[in-house]
């Protein structure tokens, strides 16, 4: 693992943040990533999230990238470091308020949808004008640090280019003085960097053999 692991890191470059996802992986498989110096983590449920945490070293900066139900948020608002995706105002709102409640400020970002298949969840192109007020429009403790995406699943580069340059340009449009760019997974993080990408998220490869 320590191999992939460092043929990773030595193929990004220095301004492009490398956050682990570690769903499915085992305790003992996370303890060896982060004593070989990796502090971001990335969670896809939040009882797996809350079980892991318990085992693992406090200072892990643990982020959520997948579907998070609004029942689920009080749960991690005490730790979480970065919630990735944000897919409705609702959420959104929830979020606020249970942080209010934990008296914390919670970075999250807004997760948009440019893939071509449908079942992926986020915003779309069309919500554009609401994002941009939802950024504009501060919230008591959330800040809205920047955008996560994902690709199409497919084996067409261009077709993964494209999408890639869809969130970037949104990003872009939405965060002029700059903030998080979360794109790019195992098989796809190089051109989702070429895109604009200045956050990653990098299981399997991580982790393979
Ligand atoms: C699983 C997952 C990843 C990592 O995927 P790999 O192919 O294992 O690198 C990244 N982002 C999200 C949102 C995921 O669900």
């Amino acid at each position: 693992m320590m191999q992939s692991l460092n043929d990773i890191r030595r193929t990004l470059p220095s301004d492009v943040k490398l956050v682990c996802v570690s769903k499915y992986q085992t305790v003992d498989a996370i303890q060896e990533a982060y004593d070989a110096g990796v502090k971001d983590f990335a969670e896809s449920r939040v009882q797996e999230l809350l079980k892991k945490r318990e085992q693992l070293p406090r200072d892990i900066r643990w982020h959520f990238i997948g579907h998070l139900q609004t029942n689920k948020v009080r749960q991690i608002i005490p730790f979480i470091h970065l919630i990735q995706s944000v897919d409705s105002v609702h959420l959104l709102e929830c979020i606020n308020r249970e942080a209010e409640k934990a008296e914390r400020t919670i970075d999250v970002l807004l997760e948009v949808h440019v893939a071509q298949e449908d079942t992926k969840t986020g915003f779309s192109e069309a919500d554009f004008e609401m994002l941009q007020t939802l950024v504009q429009t501060p919230l008591t403790n959330v800040r809205i640090v920047g955008v996560m995406a994902m690709a199409s699943h497919t084996e067409e580069e261009s077709r993964i280019r494209a999408d890639f340059s869809k969130a970037a340009t949104l990003y872009n449009q939405l965060f002029p003085n700059g903030g998080t760019l979360s794109m790019g997974m195992s098989d796809d993080y190089p051109i989702a960097i070429a895109a604009g990408a200045n956050m990653v998220r990098i299981g399997s490869k991580i982790f393979m053999s």
